[in-house]
């Protein structure tokens, strides 16, 4: 908290979006906000960096989330510690180290009592509050969520590592594990392996007994894909043949599972070696959403075809568990300074990042 307004109120550091589309954010003085009822008010102390945001800010994200008001603070990642309880809210939980999930749900829909929060019904609707989307979220000083959104951080983790792997491994674990099932001795293809998600995707599928490939750009990026236990690299911007790779990584079976965030383009270079009844996951479409592949072929081998959709509570407590017993690590490309934020969001979008970035914002 920096100087009180002339109103009284205490102000904080914000990056805002003023317009849809201003392809900028203004790092503007404004007001700490009040918890209401059933919130809480968390001191951010790291926030992750999301492609996501990157494409909101810039004006071309084509997520459903369409109804917000101007000026907003996006971000959707932040770790901090919960300093205020407003009405009806734990008052017990003041103190506690804590990473946010970015999306409410109702807890009474059909999709949230099947313990599936992710498709809540009621959050589907557009003007349904999420965190840095429709309502402020993570790119200040505070934030104000509902208390049970704010999920407890095992004091073994850091705020850091908890503001990394929050979206990264929150999504990897929902692919991977809750829709991909992966079993010990599967062959898995991991697709944008050096991404945030993609880090986590590799070290979760290694954690099941898996043989890994992975794709990547570049040596540099595969080398340290290679350090993480990935078998097989695979370059995306090369144009070779990759199936003898996956027929010698898996004796000669094939894929048993694709876990799919690169998207379209990689389609025809892997579908000719799934193994029957292989699966493929689909978390993300960063290279297009319109895959092209055989029919055919997918109904002889029983391919089945996957989606998953961002991640729950659940996801994020178990990857923050790992991490507490030293099995799952983020991957942190760099971290910044709050005042410098914009500049990891052009790391984002050159593609210059490895891994997840992550602003230190105390
Ligand atoms: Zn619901």
């Amino acid at each position: 908290m920096t100087e009180p307004t002339t109103q009284g109120q205490m102000a904080m550091k914000a990056w805002r979006l003023h317009r849809s589309k201003a392809d900028r954010l203004e790092f503007d003085d404004v007001p700490v906000p009040e918890p209401a009822a059933g919130e809480v008010l968390v001191e951010i102390h790291a926030i992750g960096l999301n492609s996501s945001e990157m494409q909101l800010v810039r004006g071309d994200w084509e997520g459903p989330d369409t109804h917000r008001p101007y000026p907003m603070i996006p971000g959707i990642e932040a770790a901090g510690m919960i300093v205020a309880a407003g009405p009806g809210a734990p008052a017990h939980r003041v103190g506690e180290r804590v990473t946010v999930h970015y999306r409410w749900a109702c807890g009474d829909c059909d999709e949230c009592v099947g313990g599936n929060e992710n498709t809540c019904q009621v959050a589907a609707a557009p003007n349904a509050p999420k965190f840095g989307r429709t309502i402020d979220g993570a790119y200040a000083e505070y934030a104000r969520v509902p208390a049970g959104f704010a999920v407890r951080i095992p004091d073994q983790v850091s705020y850091t590592d908890a503001a990394a792997m929050t979206v990264s491994g929150g999504t990897a674990w929902h692919m991977a594990i809750v829709r991909g099932q992966l079993r010990p001795n599967e062959t898995v293809l991991v697709t944008g392996g050096s991404s945030g998600v993609g880090s986590m995707l590799v070290q979760i599928a290694k954690l099941a007994g898996t043989r890994v490939a992975a794709t990547a750009g570049g040596p540099e990026k595969a080398r340290r894909l290679r350090e993480l236990g990935v078998e097989l690299v695979l370059d995306h911007r090369a144009d070779d043949d990759w199936s003898a790779g996956f027929a010698q990584l898996s004796d000669g079976a094939g894929i048993d599972c694709v876990l799919d965030i690169a998207g379209a383009g990689t389609w025809p270079r892997f579908m000719g070696s799934m193994r029957h009844h292989g699966r493929i996951i689909v978390g993300g479409y960063m290279s297009g959403d319109r895959a092209d592949f055989d029919l055919k072929e997918s109904t002889i081998r029983e391919i089945a075809i996957a989606g998953a959709s961002s991640w729950t509570r659940k996801s994020v407590r178990d990857v923050l568990g790992l991490a507490a017993r030293g099995d799952l690590r983020p991957v942190v490309g760099a971290t910044l300074p709050l005042r410098e934020l914009p500049d990891g969001l052009r790391m984002l979008r050159d593609r210059t990042a490895y891994g997840n970035l992550v602003v230190q914002v105390r």
